[in-house]
């Protein structure tokens, strides 16, 4: 069976489903994997090193025959409509992407969405939210230490002490908590919030200080956070602005499954911040954790630079596409058997991540968008 792996064509999109590095791991399990020219290019992976890990090259399109799809943006309905029926694509694909998912629908194509993966410790290796995260978190944190214009570490030297940056994180999930280790790691004095209950100890066992609020904790399903009341937001918001006018460098990461980002932080409490303090708001895209915030700019406010994150994973294509691929590949190994690939629906992971088969939306929230 043919796996393709596409040029990413958004003008955004720097990472690529498939590094030549994991090659090997599809064709030694039967599957014949070909690649999109220049597909590798943004990620620094040249046509050459696909072929020489056992791919073939396609100077068009990778779609024509194509059993399986590997992207990291949703194809889209055009090249959805040019697979075949029982055509398999799996990239992100947020449910609100109406059109792809009726195209998928309407051609018999079953769409997975990698977003969807059930967080569960049999599907860790295919959870691409969380490797992208990793990367999100990481790559926040350097943008900030590149901006700011202080030292992060304590330097004591024969002309002064310099006191460490004071970097505080809200939301210490995935990106969170590895923007909390990256802060450490560089020297920063670090402090956190979260609102469910296990983050206090995650915070701590990385060396940065818990930020208590006298609120209760918002624990939702499936080791997510609830949505906050518009009382409780208002609340939070007053009761962390003293701990963010302190920082010199504030991340957000905050997130709710399906919602827009939950308001963190106003304006007015960014402006009170030290001139030359760095804001980097990593939910910029979902509607922004801190008021004001554009994904992709870098705005001063009073001040303070609020950036607002773009598709921050792509910014460390290399690794983030070596991860991501990597989730791919273990998804698709869950359901080859012997150079056959089926889509087992009985099987949790599978089931989860599938929008549409058959010709049939599964997804039941993809199914009410859709109307
Ligand atoms: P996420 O991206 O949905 O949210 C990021 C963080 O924002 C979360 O920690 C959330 O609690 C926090 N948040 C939401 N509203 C907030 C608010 N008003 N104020 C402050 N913080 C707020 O979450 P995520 O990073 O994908 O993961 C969340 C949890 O799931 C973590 O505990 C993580 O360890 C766990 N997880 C489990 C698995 C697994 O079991 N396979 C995989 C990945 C993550």
């Amino acid at each position: 069976m043919k796996v393709a792996v596409v040029r990413e064509l958004w003008e955004h999109e720097r990472r690529v489903a498939m590094v030549p590095d994991l090659v090997g791991k599809l064709t030694g399990a039967g599957l014949d994997v070909v690649v999109e020219s220049g597909a590798g290019e943004p990620a620094l992976h040249s046509d050459e090193e696909y072929t020489a890990a056992g791919a073939s090259i396609a100077q068009g399109s990778a779609l024509d025959d194509a059993d399986i799809v590997f992207s990291v943006q949703p194809l889209g309905p055009d090249r959805i409509a040019a697979l075949k029926p029982g055509a398999i694509t799996v990239s992100f694909l947020p449910l609100d992407e109406r059109e792809t998912i009726r195209a998928a629908r309407d051609a018999g194509v079953t769409a997975f969405s990698v977003e969807l993966v059930p967080r569960i410790s049999r599907a860790q290796s295919m959870d691409a939210l969380t490797s992208q995260a990793l990367v999100a978190g990481y790559h926040a944190v350097l943008t900030a230490a590149e901006r700011l214009p202080r030292f992060f570490p304590l330097s004591m030297t024969a002309a002064g002490t310099i006191p460490p940056a004071e970097v505080l994180v809200l939301g210490a999930g995935v990106a969170g908590l590895q923007a909390i280790a990256t802060a450490r790691r560089l020297g920063a004095r670090v402090q956190a919030y979260d609102v469910r209950a296990a983050a206090a100890d995650e915070i701590r066992s990385l060396g940065a200080r818990f930020v208590e609020l006298d609120l209760p904790t918002l624990d939702g399903t499936g080791g997510y956070a609830r949505e906050m009341t518009e009382e409780r937001a208002q609340q939070q918001r007053d009761l962390l602005a003293p701990y963010v006018t302190g920082s010199d460098v504030l991340i957000t990461t905050a997130a709710v499954p399906g919602r827009t980002a939950p308001l963190l932080v106003e304006r007015s409490t960014v402006e009170r911040m030290k001139p030359g303090s760095v804001v980097v708001d990593i939910a910029a895209e979902t509607g922004g954790n801190v008021e004001g915030s554009i994904p992709g700019e870098e705005i001063n406010v009073g001040g303070a630079l609020l950036c607002g994150g773009r598709n921050v994973p792509s910014q460390v294509p290399v690794h983030a596409s070596r991860l991501y691929a990597s989730n791919l590949v273990n998804l698709l190994l869950l359901m080859t058997h012997e150079g056959d690939v089926s889509v087992d629906l009985d099987d949790e992971i599978i089931a989860g991540v599938c929008v549409t088969h058959d010709g049939t939306v599964r997804n039941s929230h993809a199914r009410e968008l859709l109307g």
